[in-house]
């Protein structure tokens, strides 16, 4: 029993009325990157064709509107988050720069040689690689709590791993790979005892689940918008001020300065020190649009939405012989990724394109949780509010037919 109308909400997703191979469109790969309903879509073409102007330095009538909406988006972002303060959100171009902004900036400043940063084993490349390559520099020591076979984090392998040299511990909210939503209280309230500062990976949980990071107390969560709904290339990080205010800025140039001489260099205030160069104005300004879109559906009506289909994917999944679901948590979100026996997922991937399916196969950007399953990758199927049991049906279908073909 849905409480919302999803054929009226896919009216506002242009992009699926369209037909692939002859088919009608089936949109799974929703985690790699949710599609875009009208609204959004509107919001950047009005920003260019009224709007356009660069922020904050004007005083000319464009350019007073442009910031206005720039910074009505900032305000906005931090009710989504739950954030006490403007100051605490930073734009970013995405996940990987917040993520990256951090390792640099609060990394390089307070953690050192033999300190310890903890990850998790089901961590997308984007919170691997920055803080390996930080690692590196400083000669500090990464450390990784180990998954169960089910796709949960081992929560007394992690408690096993905590000591006063631990600096850092960065997770994800939710799997990309595994759809496993990760229990970010318990863990956050671990790291605090023993004065470890805490990033968490918001990428795939913001179109899923409420945020509230002051009750969650995280230090640092950082998301996308294109995975909510709103455009690529621009995301968020929030930060504690006061953590933030420790931290030396991240690139030098416009903007971030209070005042430059060639001897010395004032740093802006929060959160504008961290904001050099022109941003990304008309996406900042869309993802307002695109968290008053999923606003107004409720993000409990999606969640619960796309349990269902969750539930009945999974239903009819394992009724496939040979096929293996890889993340069974207890808790998860809409992502189904499962491997056939005998099957390369690749050879799955294009059959189901040629009939018009849009799966996202192999690695996931997770190559070492890969290794942890002992498989090269895997086909994953993943759900937004727009997607329907009938596409369901259609996946399975895709899928039999697959297995005939290639078997
Ligand atoms: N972390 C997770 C869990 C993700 O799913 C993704 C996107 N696949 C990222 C980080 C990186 O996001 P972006 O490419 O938008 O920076």
């Amino acid at each position: 029993t849905d409480i919302l109308n999803i054929q009226e909400i896919r009216a506002d997703f242009p992009i699926l009325d369209q037909e692939i191979n002859g088919k009608k469109l089936v949109y799974f790969d929703n985690a790699a990157t949710t599609q875009k309903p009208t609204p959004v879509i509107n919001a950047i073409a009005h920003y260019y064709n009224f709007d356009n102007a660069n922020i904050h330095r004007g005083i000319h009538t464009l350019a007073e509107r442009a910031t206005r909406d720039f910074e009505a988006s900032r305000t906005a972002i931090r009710d989504f988050l739950g954030a006490s303060s403007t100051e605490e959100i930073i734009f970013t171009s995405g996940t990987t720069q917040g993520i990256n902004l951090v390792a640099s900036t609060y990394g390089r400043k307070f953690i050192n040689a033999g300190d310890e940063i903890i990850i998790s084993g089901m961590e997308h490349h984007s919170n691997i690689v920055p803080w390996q390559m930080l690692c590196e520099e400083k000669g500090i020591v990464l450390k990784v709590i180990p998954v169960s076979d089910e796709g949960e984090l081992d929560l007394e392998a992690f408690e096993k791993l905590l000591s006063e040299k631990v600096k850092l511990v960065s997770f994800n909210h939710v799997s990309n790979s595994l759809g496993t939503i990760n229990p970010v209280k318990t863990i956050v309230d671990l790291a605090h005892k023993f004065g470890a500062k805490v990033l968490v990976d918001g990428a795939q949980a913001t179109s899923h689940i409420n945020i509230d990071v002051q009750a969650l107390d995280v230090d640092f969560y950082v998301f996308s918008a294109h995975k909510l709904y709103g455009p690529t290339g621009m995301g968020v990080l929030y930060g504690k001020k006061d953590i933030l205010n420790a931290m030396p800025p991240y690139m030098g140039g416009g903007e971030m300065i209070k005042e430059v001489t060639f001897e010395k260099t004032t740093y802006n205030e929060l959160p504008y020190k961290f904001e050099a160069g022109t941003p990304n104005i008309a996406d900042v300004v869309a993802l307002k649009t695109a968290l008053e879109y999923t606003d107004k559906l409720g993000r409990e009506n999606i969640a619960a939405h796309e349990n269902m289909l969750l539930n009945y994917a999974t239903d009819q999944l394992r009724e496939i012989e040979g096929l293996r679901i890889i993340g069974n948590a207890k808790n998860k979100i809409s992502v189904l990724s499962f491997v056939i026996d005998g099957i390369h997922h690749q050879d799955i991937g294009v059959l189901l394109d040629n009939q018009g399916i849009a799966v996202r196969t192999g690695h996931h950007c997770t190559q070492p949780l890969m290794q942890r399953f002992n498989i090269l990758g895997t086909s994953r199927a993943s759900f937004a509010v727009y997607n329907t049991t009938e596409e369901i049906d259609r996946l399975v279908a895709g899928l039999h037919k697959t297995i005939k073909m290639l078997k």
